[in-house]
């Protein structure tokens, strides 16, 4: 009989338009669909809490969705060279077939099981491969505009091809782990009902959100940054965990006309995430910007207390605290509300960003490696395409411009009872609710001092 193929899954947790089970399917092999979980691994390689969550329910769907097609899903815990080599020995595969990712230890993984296999990378986690997307001098971008201009000559993506009907199961499958056993999903305190009530992981969700939003893409741009409206996609953790193609998302909704360029375009800034962190693999980490290193960044226990009040939705503003707490029961935060919050965090209490990437990576069911990183540069300035550090935004006009009244009575539940006029900046706190732990000010004038600072020591 032939040898069987693996079919090797990491964020690509689908069936349709999944280029590694089409090019399985068609070999006629037997196929070993196999997920390995290395636990071991450094911290972002290893989850945060609310990505094992999902993560825990988009495997369970995905083995529910290969048993109907007559397949199912391995499940492995250890470094993905070696599971995937035991299973060589146990059932005699040879090839294995997966999509290509870039964060830093995939590409490493990659590298290990090509010496024990034959790899076949295959394409269609990102509109263009990453790397592929060249000025005419033939290097990298670095800067979101021009890359948008060079991808989007490459666009649209090639049309999305159907799941498999069926996959050829192995005469003996190899032996597999019990999800259940992995504790990937919270206990004692289980903390996760906000996320159930909100998200359904898993492909048939991601198809049912692609489906509710294409009828609200052509009024993206009027909607997308008002915080009390559901005027964005809610496709980030479903393109994450792959579990829906972004080719799919493309041709879902390119031809609804109105403002629906808007939205591919932050589809174009997923791409230049991954484009930034194949250049600069340890954009998570590190500022792209030397006078960063220069940072006075505030540390010691007050700090230690103003990081845990952003952390928990108790500064005392109420558009970040609402975010925050959207963030923490939800695994979610509005895009405007990531970047008040991450601007409030970096300059009004000057702590380095990297705390905020943190605090986000475990916090986010969408917290992705790239595009988290390239976010907080960003917002902190630090980064090869970011705003500039001296443009701080400020938390209450803000709030007062996106009109996020609603939003506030959503997620602070102690000024539900204030009036629009009042809810932003609350001149009488009702009981329970902090003052603001900076003054807007003085805040602003610390921050700005630190980059002259910053500056001359660089
Ligand atoms: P939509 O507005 O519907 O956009 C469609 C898709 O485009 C998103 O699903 C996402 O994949 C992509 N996208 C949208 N905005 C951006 C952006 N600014 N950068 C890169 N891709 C984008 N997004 C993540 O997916 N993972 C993260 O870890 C993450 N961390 C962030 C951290 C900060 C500080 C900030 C300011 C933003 C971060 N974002 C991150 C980007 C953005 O906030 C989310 O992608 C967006 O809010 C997801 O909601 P949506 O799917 O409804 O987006």
């Amino acid at each position: 009989m032939t040898n069987p193929v693996i079919v090797w899954l990491r964020r690509d947790l689908r069936l349709a338009d999944q280029a590694a089970f089409h090019a399985a399917a068609q070999s006629g092999a037997p196929v070993i669909p196999v997920y390995v979980l290395d636990d071991e691994a450094p911290r972002h390689h290893r989850m945060g809490g609310a990505s094992r969550w999902w993560l825990h329910h988009s495997l369970s769907r995905l083995d529910a969705d290969l048993r109907a097609i007559g397949s199912r899903l391995v499940l492995r815990r250890g470094k993905a060279h070696e599971e995937l080599a035991a299973i060589r020995r146990e059932v005699g595969a040879r090839t294995v077939h997966c999509l290509a990712h870039y964060e830093p230890w995939w590409r490493n993984a990659e590298r290990a099981v090509a010496k024990h296999f034959q790899l076949v990378r295959h394409d269609g986690n990102y509109l263009a491969p990453p790397g592929t997307i060249l000025s005419g001098a033939g290097t990298p971008y670095r800067i979101y505009t021009p890359f948008w201009r060079a991808l989007s000559e490459r666009l649209p993506p090639p049309l999305p091809v159907a799941a498999p009907a069926h996959l050829p199961a192995p005469a003996n499958w190899p032996a597999s782990d019990a999800l259940e056993d992995w504790g990937l999903l919270p206990r004692a305190p289980d903390w996760a009902g906000g996320l159930r009530a909100m998200w359904s992981p898993g492909e048939g969700g991601a198809r049912e959100r692609l489906a509710d939003f294409a009828e609200a893409a052509a009024v993206y741009e009027q909607r997308r940054n008002l915080p009390a409206q559901e005027g964005t996609s809610l496709l980030s953790p479903h393109l994450h965990f792959g579990e829906i193609s972004p080719a799919a998302v493309w041709h879902a909704v390119a031809g609804a006309g109105g403002s629906v360029g808007t939205f591919l375009g932050e589809l174009g800034w997923r791409d230049y995430a991954q484009n930034v962190i194949l250049q600069f693999p340890d954009y998570a980490t590190r500022s792209a910007k030397a006078e960063f290193d220069h940072m006075p960044w505030r540390t010691g226990p007050e700090a230690e207390a103003d990081l845990a009040a952003w952390q928990q939705g108790r500064t005392g503003y109420p558009i970040v605290d609402a975010g925050m707490r959207q963030l923490w029961r939800t695994g979610w935060m509005h895009n405007r509300v990531r970047m008040l919050a991450a601007s409030f965090l970096i300059k009004h209490l000057m702590i380095d960003w990297r705390e905020g990437e943190r605090w986000f990576w475990d916090t986010l069911v969408d917290a992705d490696h790239g595009q988290n990183a390239v976010n907080w540069q960003w917002s902190a300035g630090s980064g090869v395409d970011a705003n500039i550090f001296s443009r701080i935004m400020a938390p209450l006009s803000q709030s007062v411009k996106f009109d996020a009244a609603g939003y506030i009575r959503q997620w602070v539940p102690e000024l539900a009872g204030l009036a629009d006029g009042e809810i932003h900046d609350p001149v009488v706190r009702p009981r329970g609710y902090p003052r603001p732990i900076v003054d807007h000010g003085a805040g602003r004038a610390r921050a700005l001092a630190a980059m002259v600072q910053a500056k001359g020591e660089a």
